[in-house]
């Protein structure tokens, strides 16, 4: 039996995340869950799982949640104090890190320190404060299981392998809605078409990601950090069918890939139950339904936050953090109609422009740099407008 914390437990990854606890109560067991606002899911959570712990983001929202929840057996707590109680339960084993965004951060990083083992969705996480990460990783002697798709791809391409025999590591990515959209149209879409993702089903925010492709950019940063790979190694292919989640090539010519139907239910269970495997419903892959797999290298002249991300790691020191505070801000505008979606790129580059990277030498530091970036970028929003 496995005790686990989610963390963003009413989330996308984290309801795919509870659904395949669910459908192995004799495996895993939940000690502690959280959520941002929705509280009637978090409620009904709590009844279905019954954690010791729950816990919602704001302070202001745990009186009514302890009405909501008046006479289950349950201790209610609130803010990041809260996330952290939840992160670092005794009996916790493993944290599903599955808050989107740099407010992931604090807690994750006390999960480590707890020794607890992470199955990490938040990629914001590593794009911020890899270098940090990774040494509380092996400080603390945890295992880090990726739940990215890519990544869970990579991670798995990778078993048995000596790092040095990698010569690339190749990413794949669906391209997003506006693959095909004209460059020239990309200043008119709306919020609608930006939500709308041909092939995986997600919160809003790496929705977003993935129509600018920042969410590859972010992608190819957190690779970076966890296969500990330079990022010159690191290569994106467009592969609108979401059927190879990613791929490994080694010095002797060999590339070993991951295939499957695309649902975040795999690369969850995959964390979750690892080295076992167990099943997921996740449907077969049959790929005689296809009429051909195809892969081409990405317009970073179109999807300029891809080239951004590259500047960024390359820069190094504090820019990542800057850069994904800017992304965050500016894709919150994006979904408030602030601004328009080409604004989004433009943002986070004037940005990064007005940047100079300093290196972080602490969580508090990048949270810091994370802060300069988001009053930074709300500043150039508001210049901007639509
Ligand atoms: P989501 O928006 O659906 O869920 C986010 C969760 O975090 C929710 O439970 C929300 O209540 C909670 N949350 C949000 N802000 C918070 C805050 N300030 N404090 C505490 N909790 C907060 O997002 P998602 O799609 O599930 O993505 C979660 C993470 O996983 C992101 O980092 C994303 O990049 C990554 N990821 C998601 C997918 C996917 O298929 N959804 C795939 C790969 C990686
Ligand atoms: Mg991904």
């Amino acid at each position: 039996m496995k005790n686990i914390t989610i963390l963003g437990s009413t989330g996308s990854i984290g309801v795919s995340t509870l659904e395949i606890i669910s459908a192995h109560p004799d495996r895993f067991r939940v000690v502690a869950l959280t959520a941002g606002k929705n509280l009637e899911l978090l409620v009904r959570q709590i009844k279905q799982f019954a954690p010791r712990i729950a816990v919602v983001a704001s302070q202001d929202d745990v009186p009514r949640l302890k009405e909501l929840c008046s006479g289950l057996d349950v201790t209610i707590l609130g803010g990041v104090e809260g996330l952290i109680a939840a992160a670092t339960a005794d009996e916790t084993e493993m944290v599903v890190a599955a808050i989107v965004g740099a407010a992931g951060l604090v807690p994750t990083a006390a999960a480590i320190r707890a020794r607890k083992d992470i199955a990490l969705a938040n990629k914001e996480t590593l794009v911020t404060a890899g270098h940090l990460f990774m040494d509380l990783v092996a400080e603390f002697g945890v295992r880090l299981f990726p739940v990215d798709s890519e990544h869970s791809a990579i991670f798995q391409s990778i078993e048995g392998h000596r790092n040095e025999d990698i010569q690339k590591i190749i990413l794949t990515a669906s391209g997003g809605p506006f693959l095909s959209t004209p460059a020239s149209q990309l200043s008119t879409v709306t919020v609608r078409d930006a939500l709308n993702h041909p092939n995986w089903n997600m919160g809003k925010k790496i929705t977003i990601d993935s129509a600018t492709m920042m969410n590859k950019g972010l992608e190819v940063i957190e690779a970076r950090w966890l296969f500990n790979t330079p990022v010159e190694k690191i290569l994106v292919n467009i592969h609108p069918q979401s059927i190879i989640h990613s791929m490994v090539e080694y010095v002797d010519g060999c590339v070993i890939a991951q295939l499957g139907t695309p649902d975040m239910k795999a690369p969850i269970a995959y964390a979750l139950a690892y080295p076992e495997r167990v099943t997921t419903g996740v449907r077969p892959l049959d790929l005689t339904s296809f009429s051909g797999l195809t892969f081409f290298n990405p317009d970073i002249e179109k999807f300029r936050c891809l080239g951004l991300a590259y500047r960024a790691i390359s820069a190094g020191e504090s820019m990542p953090a800057v850069m994904n505070a800017a992304n965050e801000i500016a894709v919150a505008e994006f979904l408030e109609g602030r601004i328009g979606f080409t604004r989004i790129a433009e943002t986070i580059e004037r940005t990064m422009d007005a940047h100079t990277p300093h290196h972080l030498r602490s969580i508090d530091e990048v949270l810091k740099a994370d802060l300069w970036g988001r009053e930074s970028a709300r500043e150039i929003c508001k210049e901007m407008g639509y």
